[in-house]
């Protein structure tokens, strides 16, 4: 779903906040940034109890949000040079092809091809947000030495961009997410936080240096933090459906106490089998040894557990580990007592939801429209991308991640990532050269993905179809 200015506006009612930030605009990218559709208890768990916290240490989340009072502590952007950024944004990632693509009810012929789009996809408000405030901190604060403390989003084109616009990329050492150089941020520097959020630590160190800091986290990232502090509070271990090195679960892991993370259905089901009938600790330890917190023991900690998860996942594989962990835990305890030892937030955001959603329905149809073959185009490091892909690939529907353009070979070739991770090239469209025979594809992009780069993705398909049949 893209947000109407209706919704948007029945949203920021319910926010109570003014409507000026997000007059729509038909030529430029709008940014809703007011808009959120964030969920609206963020804001409600977001409040501090000094009730609550007066006898107790303060939990992380407690201690961000003292971070988050202070003056050079930025979340909203600066109003001066909105304008500006709205109109570079929409000039560097719009697309007139894909426009048009929507105003056709998502079918489009061109050069014999024919592409159906997917309902949901591309650009999610969250990504939209979080470039419109690095944008506009590089503009709002000139002169002054802009850092980020890692990728802002996955794709490679708008990363591209803040190298140019001279942002200097914090250096991960060795490669590790959790161990970077902060020695260059000096005082009065200006440091970004991505789309996918800090960790408590990074957060903790550059609130100490004299720098101001703008954060662009994701507030649907910002929920799971919430969700692994009320774990915190209840006593419970959270496990977290997700990538233990992903950049926004190493931030979500800094947030926790105790934490496991499962990275699919079959490590959750190690767990569920340990939570059951005990096990080998040793090696139950030595496969997790990377993917929990300090000090973790499986035999007392995994009595009261509670589930969180990386807003990009696959949406129906956290359900199954949800059902699985609550199963488990009415082996255990019976089906009375399994409410006190297992909690469930839903944290998939709606945009990857959304967007899972339409290309479930492009699969639905494959048969019936024709499909060639299915593009799914977005960062190669990019989660929601990389499950857009896993949805055909496990319907058996002939599909392709690709990363930018150029993946597309003039020799009707196709360089892209498989389900496991691979970079493979193979042919791409049998009997390219028969003028007689129209080529049908289904198309869809990853939250972090640009409508440009699925118009140029496009182009070179109907180039490559021109091309090899006149
Ligand atoms: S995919 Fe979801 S969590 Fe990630 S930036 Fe977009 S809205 Fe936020």
């Amino acid at each position: 779903m893209k947000f109407t200015a209706a919704s948007v506006l029945a949203v920021a009612a319910l926010l109570s906040i003014g409507s000026d930030a997000f007059a729509p605009s038909s030529s430029r990218i709008v940014v809703h940034r007011a808009a959120a559709p964030q969920p609206l208890s963020v804001s409600a768990t977001e409040e501090l109890s000094s009730a609550d916290t007066e006898e107790r240490k303060p939990t992380k989340k407690e201690k961000r949000l003292e971070f988050m009072k202070e003056t050079t502590f930025h979340r909203k952007g600066f109003k001066e040079v909105r304008d500006n950024v709205e109109k570079n944004m929409g000039e560097q990632f719009k697309s007139s092809l894909v426009d048009e693509l929507k105003s056709n009810n998502y079918v489009i012929e061109k050069d014999g091809v024919r592409v159906h789009l997917a309902k949901d996809f591309g650009f999610c408000w969250g990504v939209e947000r979080s470039i419109a405030l690095a944008y506009e901190a590089v503009e709002h604060f000139p002169g002054k030495k802009v850092h980020i403390t890692n990728e802002l989003i996955h794709n490679p084109e708008v990363n591209d961009r803040l190298h140019d616009m001279n942002v200097q990329f914090i250096e991960k050492l060795d490669g590790d997410a959790n161990s970077k150089d902060f020695s260059t941020v000096g005082d009065g520097d200006v440091v970004i936080l991505p789309a996918f959020g800090a960790s408590f630590e990074e957060m903790s160190l550059l609130n100490a240096k004299n720098v101001d800091i703008v954060d662009t986290t994701c507030p649907w990232v910002s929920k799971v933090w919430n969700t692994v502090d009320q774990h915190q509070r209840k006593g419970l271990t959270s496990i977290i459906h997700g990538k233990y090195a992903h950049e926004e679960t190493v931030a979500t892991t800094s947030f926790c106490e105790d934490y496991i993370c499962v990275k699919d259905i079959k490590e959750a089901e190690m767990v569920a089998d340990y939570i059951v009938n005990g096990g080998d600790k040793e090696k139950f330890m030595n496969h997790f040894k990377k993917a929990v917190s300090e000090g973790f023991d499986p035999d007392t900690m995994l009595n009261k557990v509670g589930l969180a998860n990386q807003t990009t996942m696959y949406k129906k594989e956290t359900r199954e580990i949800g059902q699985l962990m609550q199963k488990a835990m009415i082996k255990k305890f019976g089906p009375v007592d399994a409410k006190d030892h297992y909690s469930e937030f839903d944290t998939i955001c709606d945009a990857t939801q959304e967007r899972q959603d339409a290309i479930h329905e492009l699969v639905e149809k494959a048969d019936e429209l024709k499909l060639d073959f299915i593009l799914v185009v977005g960062g190669w490091d990019s989660s929601n991308t990389a499950h857009l892909l896993e949805i055909p690939q496990k319907a058996g529907v002939r599909s392709f991640h690709i990363n930018t353009a150029s993946c597309i070979g003039a020799d009707n070739t196709i360089t892209h990532r498989t389900m496991s991770g691979e970079i493979v090239t193979e042919k791409l469209i049998e009997d390219i050269e028969n003028k007689d025979k129209e080529v049908i594809i289904g198309v869809t992009s990853g939250a972090s993905t640009p409508d440009k780069a699925v118009q140029d993705s496009l182009s070179s398909i109907f180039l490559l179809k021109k091309m090899s049949s006149s």
